[in-house]
């Protein structure tokens, strides 16, 4: 199977109602170990990708995943703009030149966006943030041959919810040093969406 520009938007555009649906939940969450923007900071910044997509005839994926990132390194306040920008700037990078994108090439390009995230956040697994959705995620796409939705939703749902457990060593959070525990890390939570978004693009495959 692979991967098009029409699933690519579908992706978007999901990723984008799961987001403003639960804007007010993003934000709670990170009023309990942050400084309760990142509903807001998410909102906004997929509201503004969504006009950037809308309407534009896209040849590659590649380009899609570009406007994403450029948009969301712009208008997204807040620590997680240039995250997210980052990760989706390393995917567009890795898809390039492909039109239909390979399993092979989608799984490189999410281990491509997790090593941007580390690098951009100085940060790893196991401190408390969108790292510990993204990169089990790449991790068990990894192993696996195929697209499979509900693999994908899975663990990042898990994972997100083992958020909960980890003492912050990044962000705002780690402030907080064991109080951050017992929590949800945002940034996961909206990382959850994004691949849950995911997940629902492949099953609507045309
Ligand atoms: P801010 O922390 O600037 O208010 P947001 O509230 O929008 O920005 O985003 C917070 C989220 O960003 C956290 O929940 C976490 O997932 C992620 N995050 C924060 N710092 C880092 C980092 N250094 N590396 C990776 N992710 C991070
Ligand atoms: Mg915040």
């Amino acid at each position: 199977m692979t991967y098009t520009v029409e699933q690519a938007l579908k992706w978007i555009m999901k990723s984008n109602e799961k987001i403003q649906n639960n804007k007010d939940y993003l934000s709670e969450l990170d009023q309990a170990i942050g400084d309760g923007d990142h509903g807001i900071n998410m909102a906004r910044g997929f509201d503004e990708v969504v006009k950037k997509i809308d309407g534009n005839d896209y040849a590659q994926v590649s380009d899609v995943l570009k406007d994403v990132a450029m948009t969301l390194m712009s208008k997204v306040g807040g620590a997680s703009g240039p995250l997210f920008g980052t990760a989706f700037l390393k995917m567009s990078m890795a898809v390039k030149g492909e039109e239909a994108v390979t399993y092979d090439t989608f799984v490189t390009a999410l281990e491509d966006a997790v090593a941007g995230i580390k690098q951009r956040g100085k940060a790893e697994e196991g401190e408390k943030t969108m790292i510990d959705v993204w990169s089990p995620v790449a991790e068990r796409m990894k192993d696996a041959d195929d697209f499979a939705a509900s693999v994908i939703r899975d663990n990042a749902k898990s994972s997100m919810e083992a958020t909960k457990d980890i003492v912050a060593t990044k962000g705002r959070a780690a402030y907080l040093k064991e109080r951050s525990k017992g929590h949800l890390d945002p940034g996961s939570v909206s990382s959850y969406y994004i691949f849950e978004a995911l997940a629902e693009s492949l099953r609507e495959e045309a």
